[in-house]
């Protein structure tokens, strides 16, 4: 029996442009209005300052007012909403989001020093009077530290939940650089540009609510209940959920959800794990693949059916439904558990019948890691035109592909009418690295090479 293909949340390439352009220019045209009056303004004050001094006073004050509207606009790109990630996709936003982030952090810092450099204001003795700057230093203080935690993570061995911890302080900064502009901004004294300030305070504000408070009940409202958790093999498990009554859970094969499982005296962590199911029409069950890579997933076998689980998705677009929905050859490479999201996909497209050919190649270091291989090896002698290479890196004795998977290997296993399809590439990022340079020197063009880190 074949399924209906899922269309639920799929816009076309054609919807997705047009809503990128939409979304950026907005964006670029609210940072750009917002630069030119304030320019503007000080230009008109120039007039009786030096040059210098007044272009860096210019400077500076735009380079203060984009700071505090990209701040706020940072929490758009990492607050999950629907519309922006069914146009760009999570994992690019959240990846927007630190460029952005970085990008703020160095404007905020260049402004004072701009400001200061121009003459118009002076480094004097602390009084409480000068409350509005020394709120700005205290927010630019905590902004290098959301920046250093974030930047530098793995160099400063800080676990997720420390550094989780630590990125909550830009809430207290946001606020901060509200007040900061108004009592001290010139610009934000009067008129249509405080208008717009005071509004993008309020949105962020209403995000805010949105996302810590509403959100988080809704979830508990639609609680999923644990029907299983089965061991795959030494480090990999399966957690299947049952959604709650009466409800449905849609999704594209491929996309990833934030998981929270509850159990008895267990950490109750939100972590993003891709489905592994096919989509089904009912949109009752969901399962989830989980490697045991840390803290939090070194305990997944110690919850049991009946503990129950929280689902805030789905997201992304790493879906062949998404970015190759026409016919054509598919390629999917996937390293270790980067195989969860091309699993999804490969039990959907057998469960619609979709036989364009599919060439799986997939890197284990021993035969043990292979998970689903019985299913895999099923589908593959099926109907469906699928083709499985298993490469292994540390397996003695392995008759078949041995060591990593690079131009060579590719070179042998593919052929130049499969390297004319759509790639889907999901693996360990050093992995996905070098497997993306790979296929760039094989003459793969960037549009067709499609990806999903497992690390946001
Ligand atoms: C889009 C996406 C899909 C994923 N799908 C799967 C999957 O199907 N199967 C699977 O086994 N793994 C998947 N992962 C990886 C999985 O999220 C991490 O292995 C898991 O969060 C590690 O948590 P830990 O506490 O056990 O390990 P830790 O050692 O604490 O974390 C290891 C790394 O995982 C990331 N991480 C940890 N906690 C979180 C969190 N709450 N949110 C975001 N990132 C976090 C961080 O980069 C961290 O450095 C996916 C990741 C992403 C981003």
């Amino acid at each position: 029996m074949t399924q209906n293909a899922p269309t639920c949340q799929c816009l076309s390439p054609t919807e997705r442009l047009f809503l990128r352009v939409v979304l950026v220019t907005a964006v670029v045209a609210l940072l750009g209005v917002m630069a030119w009056s304030a320019s503007v303004s000080a230009v008109q004050d120039a007039t009786i300052l030096g040059t210098a001094r007044a272009v860096a006073r210019t400077t500076g004050k735009v380079m203060g007012l984009v700071a505090g509207a990209l701040l706020m606009l940072q929490f758009a790109l990492s607050a999950r909403l629907k519309l922006l990630d069914r146009a760009f996709g999570l994992d690019r936003l959240l990846r927007d989001h630190k460029l952005l982030g970085i990008s703020a952090g160095v404007l905020a810092s260049l402004h004072p020093l701009l400001l200061y450099s121009s003459g118009v204001y002076f480094a004097g003795a602390l009084e409480w009077s000068r409350w509005p700057e020394l709120l700005g230093a205290g927010l630019l203080a905590m902004l290098w530290v959301v920046l250093c935690t974030s930047i530098w993570a793995a160099f400063l061995a800080l676990s997720y939940r420390v550094w989780w911890g630590f990125h909550q302080l830009v809430f207290a900064a946001v606020a901060m650089v509200a007040v900061h502009g108004l009592a001290i901004g010139g610009d934000l004294a009067g008129g249509w540009l405080r208008t717009m300030w005071l509004m993008m305070v309020a949105a962020y504000a209403g995000l805010f609510v949105w996302v810590k408070i509403i959100k988080p009940l809704l979830l508990r409202e639609n609680r999923f209940t644990i029907a299983a958790v089965e061991r795959l093999n030494h480090n990999v498990w399966t957690v299947e959920l049952a959604g709650p009554p009466g409800r449905t859970f849609h999704h594209l094969p491929g996309q990833f959800a934030f998981l929270k499982l509850h159990g008895k005296g267990l950490p109750a962590e939100e972590h993003p794990f891709t489905i592994s199911s096919a989509p089904s029409p009912e949109g009752l069950r969901v399962r989830f693949t989980i490697k045991a890579s840390g803290d939090f997933t070194a305990k997944i076998g110690q919850f049991h059916p009946g503990d129950w689980a929280t689902v805030d998705g789905p997201y992304g677009l790493f879906s062949h439904l998404a970015r190759a929905p026409q016919t054509g050859p598919l390629v999917m490479i996937a390293g270790g558990i980067g195989i969860t999201p091309i699993l999804s996909m490969l039990r959907h497209m057998a469960a619609t019948g979709d036989d364009r050919p599919v060439t799986l190649i997939w890197g284990n270091r021993r035969e043990e890691d292979i998970v689903y291989r019985q299913e895999l090896d099923a589908l593959a002698a099926g109907r469906m035109n699928l083709r499985i290479h298993h490469v292994l890196s540390e397996q003695e004795g392995w008759a078949g592909s041995a060591g990593f998977v690079d131009t060579p290997l590719l070179g042998r296993l593919l052929t130049a009418n499969q390297l004319r399809g759509q790639v889907f590439l999901c693996g360990p990022p050093v992995m996905m690295v070098s497997v993306r340079r790979a296929l760039r020197s094989m003459g793969v063009p960037r549009r067709r090479i499609h990806t999903e880190r497992f690390a946001l």
